[in-house]
């Protein structure tokens, strides 16, 4: 049986969810929002709890977790110890939406690092995961909140769909704020390597200090070895054919070559598809609403009839350079 209780998001009840904390601390599963999408949360410390979140949500068991921390002495829990590098990107970033890579202390087990030397941490921002953890008094390890391969969720609703009878609460604080999933930064490695973009960008990042693009981060294939596991795998995908269209000169030829195709595009090119299903993907002049609802657009262009989904391509700077990695790993066709 799966509970849902409704939390404000931006002053949560610490009643409520002091019963979510309850299930955490027991081994239960919890699906929560954060800054960056929904999570799908355990005792970071239990392995038999972590392995739940492998089985709810079918996702591969060499595919690590991230796990999200409330405080500097949680922090010095998970890793063995804190790299300079960190130290600057954590004073200036944290809390927020960065993950980063450091070599995990032995109290976290192979089964959330998949058996690397390595953990993924973070320390949100979203006041109903902070206190969560805070409450629950452990790490909390948590993927996104979605079957594994799904495109990740953004919205109670999004859980609700494929989360029911498969996790003991679900946490409804409405939609998470950026809509895209956390930037990864590797800082094992000098220079810094950023496997992958999020609501942080290169820009962002880079003045801070020095990083590595890695190749996979454009989210094209590669025959790069995968740096993080995570990368090898399909992601974000809709279960209608996807087609990006990087080079937009072709993209009306290609649509007239199917009977009804469902146009996603920012919201300054509808107009251009006027004998088309059109779904707008926030506008160019407010790049972080384009992330905002890419995840939400992809399961509705699913949702409704139409033979393909068709996605303009989009200019890779700033948050869209990571919304670009994410229709690029989601995509089954590319044409630049
Ligand atoms: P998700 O929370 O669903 O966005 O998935 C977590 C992502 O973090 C996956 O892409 C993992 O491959 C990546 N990740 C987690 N732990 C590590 C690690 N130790 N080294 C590299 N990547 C990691
Ligand atoms: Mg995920």
């Amino acid at each position: 049986m799966t509970e849902v209780v409704k939390v404000d998001p931006e002053n949560p009840d610490a009643i409520l969810l002091k019963k979510a904390a309850e299930i955490i601390k027991k081994g239960g599963l919890v699906a929560f929002p954060t800054e960056t999408v929904y999570g799908l949360g355990a005792d970071a410390y239990n392995e038999k709890a972590c392995e739940k979140i492998f089985k709810a949500k079918g996702r591969p068991q060499d595919n690590p977790l991230i796990v999200h921390i409330s405080s500097s002495k949680m922090l010095k829990n998970v890793v063995r110890d804190i790299p300079e590098v960190a130290r600057n990107f954590i004073e200036k970033l944290w809390p927020g939406p960065l993950t980063l890579i450091m070599e995990r202390s032995e109290k976290i087990s192979d089964v959330v690092t998949a058996g690397l030397n390595t953990v993924a941490v973070r320390t949100p921002s979203h006041p109903i995961a902070k206190m969560l953890i805070e409450l629950s008094g452990v790490p909390i390890a948590a993927p996104s909140a979605n079957i594994s391969g799904r495109p990740s969720p953004t919205s109670f609703d999004h859980v609700r769909e494929e989360m029911m009878g498969r996790v003991d609460m679900i946490i409804d604080g409405g939609e998470t704020p950026f809509g895209l999933e956390s930037t990864i930064i590797d800082v094992t490695k000098e220079p810094p390597v950023l496997l992958r973009p999020g609501p942080l960008t290169v820009e962002q990042i880079s003045s801070i200090h020095k990083v590595l693009v890695h190749e996979t981060a454009k989210g094209l294939y590669s025959q790069a070895r995968p740096l993080s596991p995570g990368m090898k795998y399909r992601h974000y995908a809709p279960s209608k054919k996807l087609i990006l269209v990087e080079d937009l000169s072709k993209i009306l030829e290609i649509v007239s070559r199917f009977s009804d195709p469902v146009i996603l595009c920012p919201k300054e090119h509808a107009e251009n598809y006027k004998e088309n299903r059109v779904l707008t993907l926030g506008s160019l002049e407010n790049e972080y609403s384009i992330a905002h609802e890419l995840f939400k657009k992809l399961r509705e262009a699913d949702k409704i009839e139409g033979d393909v989904i068709i996605v303009e391509g989009l200019p890779e700077k700033g948050i869209l350079f990571s919304v670009m990695n994410r229709l690029r790993k989601a995509a089954s066709e590319v044409i630049r």
